[in-house]
């Protein structure tokens, strides 16, 4: 055992779905990024996100997470191919994901769909900022869902992307590297 504060989100434990953007090709960097699909968190933030979950399925609806830990090797490619500050923080100033505290989401209905949140869950632009107000108002309720249900499980918005959730101190915690997880980082530094 080591000590690292990462927890692995297993989707029943959590009653989540995870379906990570960055293991696969189809994402707006147009690559894999994660030799592996394995969802992580810090304990923290786990917390709180089984909370989220809680209150999500009390309404009718599950999670699906699209990006959770993020190893800071990955902040590095993702930033090659997306050298836009605004939506990729920049690695050299840590990605709270790479802090294990940030996760990105959105709500499923009972049939299984996403809700309408207006964009596509990577897109970066005014249209992905929470509170863009050119944006029908069934969008904005199911936003505003989203919010609520992250508010009042301990985490805190963003101004630029409606998908993505930190705890309030994202700052306070370290960068993890990801010796613990099954990512082979060996040949990237
Ligand atoms: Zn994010």
């Amino acid at each position: 055992m080591n000590s690292s504060p990462l927890v692995e989100i297993d989707p029943e434990r959590y009653q989540v779905q995870i379906d990570l953007i960055y293991a696969s090709a189809d994402n707006l960097a147009g690559k894999v990024i994660y030799p592996s699909a394995r969802c992580l968190l810090h304990r923290q933030a786990a917390d709180c996100l089984a909370k989220a979950s809680e209150l999500a399925r009390l309404a009718g609806y599950t999670l699906r997470i699209y990006d959770a830990y993020r190893p800071p090797f990955a902040q590095f490619l993702l930033w090659e191919a997306l050298p836009n500050g605004d939506y990729v923080r920049d690695p050299h100033l840590g990605s709270h994901h790479s802090r294990g505290v940030a996760v990105d989401l959105t709500l499923i209905d009972s049939d299984g769909q996403p809700l309408d949140m207006g964009t596509g869950f990577d897109v970066m632009e005014e249209k992905s900022h929470p509170f863009y107000p050119d944006l029908p108002v069934q969008v904005q309720r199911n936003r505003l869902l989203l919010l609520g249900i992250m508010l009042a499980s301990g985490f805190r918005a963003i101004d630029t992307e409606w998908r993505h959730y930190e705890l309030p101190d994202a700052d306070n915690y370290p960068l993890l590297e990801d010796n613990q997880t099954s990512f082979s980082s060996n040949s990237t530094t």
